[in-house]
Order: C-alpha cells, then structure tokens, then sequence
C-alpha cells in the first residue's frame, strides 16, 4: 500500500542541461544550467547564480518567458546592478546609513542609495561567477565572500541550490561564516506572467498572506513599527490588482512610488508556508510563492525606467515586472525588534523558498 501510495504521488524530477553561456572580462568560462520538469523550463547561471528565464504555459498551453532578463551573458556583465533575477547578497535590501554594529564593534558598508546601503553595496554576490556543480534536478552554487568584503565582517561561504520538480522551482540557501556577520540572501527575479514582452504588471492579481507590514521613511528604512495592513492600500489579504490602489493617496505609497515593502508574513518563520499568490486574469498564468522567511518585499517594479533591454529587445518600462524577495525585514542589524540577521561561527542559515507555475481556469 505505503509503495503504491508513493508511486501515484511521485514527482518528475527535472531533468538537468549545462553548457558554457560566455566568458566574463578575465576569460572566466560562465555555465547555464537548463532546468526541465511538469511544463516547465528555467535557466539559471554561474554568473551571480541569476535566474535568466522561466517558460511557462498559459492555460490554453501557450508558452512564454515569464521573468525579466537578458538574451546573453554580456547584459548581465555590462548592467550590473540592474538585480534581473539576481541572487543578492550579502544584505538584499536595505541598511540605514549603511552602519551596523555587532559585539560592540561598529561596521560602515559602502553608501549606493541615497543615504543607505542597499542589496550589500555596488558590488554584490550577484557580480561574482559562483562555483557550480549539477544536483538531482537541479544546480548547486557556491560563493565565498572574503573577510571584509564591502565591508562586512567574516569569511562567508553561501551556498544557493535551485531545484525544478514538476512545477515547482525550489531555492534552498545556507550560509556559514568564521566571524559574526549579518546576512540577508534572496532571490531578485522580476516577473510578469503576460511575458516579459507584453507590457506592464498592474492588472495581474495579488494575494499576500499579511496582516501586517513594514512602514518606511523617506529613504525607504523601516521606521520599526509592524503596521496593519487593514484599511490601506497594502492590504492584499484576498486577491486584488495591483495596479488598483497603487496611485492611493497615501502616504507610504508616494514614498515608494508604488509597492516597494516589506510584508511581514502570517505563520511561524522557519516553516515553508505561503507568502504569495499572483495570477493574471488574461493569460491564466498563476504563480504562487511559499518562503520560510519571516518576510517578502513586494516590489513593482517603480524604478525601472526603459534603460535595460530585455531578451526580445523589450525595453523595460516602469512596472514591466513585479518582485517577491522573500527575506528578512530591511534594516534588520539596527532594529533588535525585528528576525534577526545575525550568523555566528559554528551556525549554518538554512532558508527555502518555491515558485510553483500553474494556470487558472
Ligand atoms: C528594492 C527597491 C529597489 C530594487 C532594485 C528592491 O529590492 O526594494 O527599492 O529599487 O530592489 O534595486
């Protein structure tokens, strides 16, 4: 019985491609990795162990890119910090003034956004080509950022697997570190489920399983309160488009300019649960997204501006895709209140987050 039970609930594991995508500056040989399952297909790189595409069907088995990226390896060397499906670290988000001080000892990183440091300063873990070795349905990356790099404290060696089985792609993080150091690794890919060539994001429905979120200054950092999300544009506890509330007149979204928070999300940090459903009424593409992390930055897209040329030679404009960077809290080193960010010697962080591709009738 237990035997004929697993047999019916077994699913496909991906099948694995790899192949040299280019050669960085220095003559570096950079591999891309194809990732086949269910009706899905996605590619990731050793470069900044990005996330380049992810081809899924629509619900009448259409297929299309659904993530914002470039066709070649060049884009992504010559756009750094543009973060298209980036893995960022060591600090995805941001640190007010881009200080933090740990066991009495204060630490500056480099100033890249206005006053702040965001996503680990100017050059991140999503600029360095990353170790990588195939896994059972998937790849394996390695990275090790040395004692002092941009500033932090420790010699960090983080390890991102990406996993496709039927249609869910899994992302499983750990990192370890010789030093105590702070860290905040997370997946920067932009979806749109139209296409990454068919125009914006706001009539795509969202669902984000939060009571409550994050509220920021004029530059972005959390203020420290964990804010209702009941009564404010924020609140997307039953499904609603994202572009009806985004031009509220409110406060928080002007500063932002539209969704760029933190949502702090319901259920126990640490279980695998979810923190996001988007589904797009045209297509029927539904995308779902489950984290152990105690939060996601639900971003739109506000930034972008037409400067980065897509794959299909899209040039993308703002809200062309939307990010869910399941996360820590931004800031998380200056707020003792919030999960904390701190890895010590002898500790490993572990951290999964899935994206689950299906359709809607
Ligand atoms: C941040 C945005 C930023 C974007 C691109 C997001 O994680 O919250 O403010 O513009 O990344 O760097």
């Amino acid at each position: 019985m237990m035997l004929m039970a697993m047999a019916f609930t077994h699913v496909a594991q991906g099948e694995v491609k790899m192949s040299t995508w280019g050669k960085t500056a220095d003559g570096v040989a950079v591999p891309i990795y194809t990732l086949t399952s269910g009706k899905i297909e996605a590619r990731v790189t050793a470069y900044g162990a990005h996330l380049v595409s992810v081809k899924a069907p629509d619900r009448t088995g259409k297929v299309a890119d659904v993530l914002l990226g470039f066709d070649s390896l060049q884009g992504y060397l010559t756009q750094p910090n543009s973060y298209l499906g980036a893995i960022v670290g060591r600090y995805g988000n941001r640190i007010a003034k881009g200080r933090f001080t740990i066991d009495g000892k204060t630490y500056q990183i480099p100033i890249n956004n206005g006053p702040n440091a965001l996503h680990g300063g100017p050059k991140g873990f999503d600029q360095y080509v990353w170790d990588s070795h195939e896994v059972p349905g998937g790849v394996e990356f390695t990275h090790v950022s040395p004692d002092g790099d941009m500033g932090f404290p420790g010699k960090l060696t983080a390890t991102v697997r990406y996993t496709l089985s039927g249609d869910t792609l899994r992302i499983d993080y750990s990192a370890t570190t010789d030093k105590a150091t702070v860290l905040n690794l997370t997946n920067h890919s932009y979806f749109n489920l139209h296409g990454d060539d068919k125009g914006n994001i706001l009539d795509q429905k969202i669902e984000i399983n939060a009571d409550r979120y994050t509220p920021v200054d004029s530059g972005l950092i959390p203020t420290g309160e964990l804010a209702p999300v009941a009564g404010t544009p924020m609140d997307f506890r039953k499904p609603e488009a994202i572009g009806a509330r985004i031009n509220d007149d409110n406060a928080q979204m002007k500063l932002a300019g539209g969704y760029d928070f933190n949502f702090v999300l319901n259920g126990k940090a640490g279980t695998l649960r979810t923190a996001a459903i988007v589904t797009d009424p045209e297509s029927g593409r539904k995308l779902t997204v489950e984290t152990t992390e105690p939060g996601v930055q639900f971003y739109s897209g506000n930034f972008l501006d037409g400067s980065l040329t897509g794959w299909t030679g899209t040039k993308y404009e703002k809200h062309a895709g939307f990010c869910l960077e399941t996360q820590h809290f931004p800031d998380s080193p200056n707020h003792p209140d919030f999960p904390s960010t701190l890895l010590k010697p002898g500790e490993t962080m572990h951290s999964t987050t899935t994206f689950t591709f299906g359709v809607t009738k």
